[in-house]
Order: C-alpha cells, then structure tokens, then sequence
C-alpha cells in the first residue's frame, strides 16, 4: 500500500486511542439510555458525568457549565443565536473579526436578516486583531463579541484573555470558538474570561458529530434545540454517550501532553524546509501560532493542482482556496490578512500531529520542493 502522510490534522483528526478505549464499551455492551433508571442507563448517565467532570477540568471551568452537542458548528450556532434572542431587548450589535470560522460567519450574516448588526474586526498581516479598534467598536447596544481562540487556516492564537476582559468590563457577553485551540495550548475559561466557548471532536481525536458548548454559570440561555430535555433541558436528544467519553478523553489526554514543544519543533523543522523554496512566504502569527499548523503562499501556483500533485506522494495536505464550498473564491482569512487574491490562490496548509515523524517531514520537504518546481515550469505566469 501507498505510504500516507496525513499533515491536515486541522480538518480533522483520526480518533486517538484514548478516546477509543473511552469509547468502545459504550458502543456494544454499556449501551444504555442515560435516561433509563435500570443499571445499563445509569451506567451510561454515570459516564456521561466523568466525561462532563473531565471536560470541566481540562478548561478550568465546573461540571454544570459543560454541555454536550452534535458539533462544533452546532455549539456556535447555539451561543451566537441564543445571546442574540436573550439580548435582543438590550442591543442588536455583536462584534467578530473577518477571518472566523465560516460556522461563525455565516451563522452571523444570518442574525443580520434578522435585524442583529455585525462590526467585523480587520486584522493584520498576521491575522491579529488590534485590541484598540475592538474597543472602538464598542457601543452602547453591544451585546457579544465572537473572536475564536485561534484560527484554523493559519494558525494564529488571538489574545483571548485581553478580548475577554475588554467585553467583561464593558459588560458584554464574550464567545470564543476554542475548536482548533482546545488541547493545542492550555485554556482556562476563568483567566480567558469567557462567557461561552466551542469545542469539537474530531479536531482533537475523538469522533465527527461531537461537540462542547460551555455556559458560564448564571447565563440563562435559552435552548437551540428543543425536546426531551436532556443536558438539563438545555439540548435536547438522546446524548451521543461514547461520542462524548471519547471526547473528553482525547481532551483530557491532549492537556496533560501540553505545552506541545515537541509538536513545536517539529513545525519549526517543516517551516524551515519549506521555506528554502524560492518566492514561498509563510502565513499566519510568526510567535503567536499553534503548535501543529504550518502555512504557506507560493508564487505561480494553484492550490488545487498542488494538493492534487502532493495526493499523488500520499500527502494529505490542503489550500485556503476553493475549499468546502467547491467556488474558486480564494480563502476569505487569506484576502483578510492582505494577501492579493492570485497569491492566496497559491496557499498550503501542512497540520501536523504527534505522530508526524521527522522523516515524513523531510519527505513533504523534498516532494513539496519537487511540485512547486515542476507546476512554475508549466506556468505562463512564473519567471525566474
Ligand atoms: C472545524 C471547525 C469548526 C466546526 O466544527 P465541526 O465539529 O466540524 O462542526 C468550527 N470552528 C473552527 C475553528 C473549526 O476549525
């Protein structure tokens, strides 16, 4: 078989074994409804509350804050539309930056059809947000700044606790997607000052179709999704219960390995190498960056004819450009952070994870340096 090098761990990640140990008994012989009183479901209900205490434990926050999903993109969802109701009477402004996650974004331009204004925060050309224009922004009927935790595409951490003590002094509700930061670098809902904050999955080695919502105490929001009214009625449905083991699992696990050094050494040997590649840049925070993203812009090239040339060695890999959406739109975090559209075309983004070895490092190196070379030959536009 074809060797395969995974390096898109920030798409999603294979479930570790932490999390499956965590999951597999629940799945055939622990299989009960946590809502049953006979001993399988209570079983079920009891795991369900390690998992809870465990998630609790790994953001510094209480058991009755956490709340399970069915994603990331759910957990979202739900801060931003239930803020938005709860609030309504107050204001109907909320602040963000350009380069959130589209399950932010989109979620966001729809509470505008609904008669919310949205400020988006411009960044720089590291993708940071300046703390100054957010409190510019502020106005008497803010009522919730979104900013995430750290971007997907390039990597760039934000300086949460500064946002966060900017919204609890102005008396703002503060919702940050922590997805690709959750198990990356150490979180705590209490010094980050965070009113909510996202968690997914399967971008920390558990399973697609999971996800975290944490509720500060005392913040009555009212429920997305309606029914049997199970995690205290505030999100209905029969709960995911090894979805939600393993979940809290890999978290647990992803935070006694922090602070990731050896991830960060490894990212450092890829930039290095890639960076040896004539008219390549590197995107994204050069200090402020998760651990396992690398990120890229090459001149000359198309994204999609690279990562079809790179699929071709066995490398996973993947651009900011066309993306889920199947348009040949360039990254929106790309033309957020400055760069031209026909250079954000040429964009890679290498996530690496524990497993990634420094052979299979200078493997993408070496087969990188190759398609870069051979896709500028066939190019009209590149001159040496
Ligand atoms: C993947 C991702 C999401 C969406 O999470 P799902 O569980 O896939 O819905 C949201 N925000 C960020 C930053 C992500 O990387």
């Amino acid at each position: 078989m074809k060797k395969t090098i995974y390096l898109d761990n920030a798409a999603t990640t294979k479930v570790s074994k932490a999390a499956l140990d965590a999951m597999l008994p629940f799945l055939h012989e622990r299989y009960g409804n946590p809502s049953s009183v006979y001993s399988v479901g209570r079983d079920a209900k009891e795991a369900m509350e390690t998992a809870r205490n465990k998630v609790a434990q790994a953001i510094g926050a209480r058991p009755e804050e956490i709340f399970f999903t069915g994603c990331g993109t759910e957990s979202n969802n739900w801060a931003l539309k239930s803020v938005a109701a709860m609030r309504k009477e107050k204001g109907q402004h909320i602040i963000t930056s350009t380069i959130e996650h589209p399950a932010v974004l989109n979620t966001l331009k729809y509470l505008e059809t609904q008669g919310y204004e949205v400020t988006y925060l411009g960044v720089d050309k590291f993708g940071q947000i300046s703390l100054d224009a957010l409190t510019k922004a502020i106005r008497k009927d803010t009522i919730l700044i979104s900013i995430m935790a750290a971007n997907n595409e390039i990597g760039t951490i934000f300086p949460t606790a500064e946002i966060g003590k900017i919204a609890s002094d102005n008396g703002i509700l503060f919702h940050t997607d922590a997805v690709q930061a959750a198990g990356s670098i150490p979180l705590d809902v209490r010094k980050l000052n965070v009113d909510l904050l996202t968690i997914s999955g399967h971008k920390i080695g558990a399973l697609k179709g999971v996800g975290v919502l944490f509720i500060k105490k005392g913040l009555k929001l009212p429920p997305l999704i309606h029914g049997g009214g199970q995690e205290h009625g505030m999100r209905s449905g029969t709960e995911n219960v090894a979805g939600i083991a393993g979940l809290a699992a890999a978290l647990e696990y992803r935070v006694s390995r922090l602070p990731q050094d050896n991830l960060t050494k490894k990212r450092d040997r890829l930039i290095e190498g890639v960076l040896k590649i004539k008219k390549s840049a590197f995107t994204g925070d050069p200090v402020n960056r998760l651990p396992g993203i690398a990120s890229f812009v090459f001149e000359a090239i198309e994204g999609e004819s690279m990562l079809l040339m790179l699929d071709a060695f066995g490398i996973c890999a993947s651009s900011g450009s066309a993306c889920s959406s199947g348009s040949l739109d360039p990254s929106h975090v790309l033309l957020g952070i400055g760069l031209p559209h026909e250079i954000a075309h040429g964009s890679l983004r290498l996530s690496l994870c524990e497993d990634t070895t420094d052979e299979d490092i200078d493997y993408v190196i070496e087969k990188l340096t190759d398609v870069v070379d051979k896709l500028r030959k066939m190019s009209p536009v590149w001159q040496e």
